[in-house]
């Protein structure tokens, strides 16, 4: 769905489709550089990579295998609870992978610094993190994000995978909500 399609529910669009689109381009390019000699695996986290995960996978010419993991976050409101839960694990078997970690937003870190020494402690080869996003509190973790597409405000956004209460998630802008939808 468009921004037309949910009118007064957004307070502003923060990035658009075609600004996503080139953004994932541009990673898919610096990732195909940087994984030249080696077979990536991309690790999305599900559920708010699923967009992200379908569009800079498709970037990339050439081959590169997809897994999923589910971990809790956010709920139903808008703030990380700093406990994470493993809702689905991988399928697969990661010693001596080169894993990619695909994720919507990074926020307190807290999800992604977890997800990183957990997949580490199975033997990777190497972990490493693409966001679409990062809001400023994620510069005071220690989490190292190799790849981001925007740096973003310290609000809360929705639209592509990013949800609200499990809504926007199909929204094909990024953007913040209206107050009236909070309440
Ligand atoms: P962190 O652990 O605080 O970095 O939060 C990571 C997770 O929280 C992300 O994977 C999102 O699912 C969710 N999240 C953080 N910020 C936002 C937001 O602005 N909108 C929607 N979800 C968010």
């Amino acid at each position: 769905m468009d921004q037309r399609d949910i009118e007064g529910d957004l307070e502003k669009v923060l990035l658009t489709e075609e600004q996503i689109q080139i953004r994932l381009k541009e990673l898919a390019a610096d990732v195909e550089r940087d994984y030249a000699d080696r077979e990536v695996l991309l690790v999305g986290v599900l559920k708010g990579a699923i967009m992200v995960m379908s569009d800079f996978s498709r970037s990339l010419s050439r081959h590169a295998s997809m897994d999923w993991m589910a971990v809790s976050s956010y709920g139903k409101g808008t703030k990380s609870s700093g406990v994470v839960r493993i809702l689905k694990d991988l399928d697969q078997d990661i010693t001596g992978r080169h894993v990619l970690i695909i994720e919507d937003i990074v926020d307190s870190g807290l999800t992604l610094s977890w997800l990183v020494a957990n997949l580490m402690s199975r033997g990777a080869a190497s972990v490493e993190v693409l966001v679409l996003l990062r809001k400023p509190d994620a510069a005071q973790v220690d989490v190292s994000v190799k790849y981001v597409g925007f740096d973003i405000p310290n609000e809360f956004v929705v639209g592509y995978g990013l949800d609200y209460a499990e809504r926007y998630r199909n929204l094909r802008v990024i953007g913040t909500l209206a107050p009236h939808v909070y309440s």
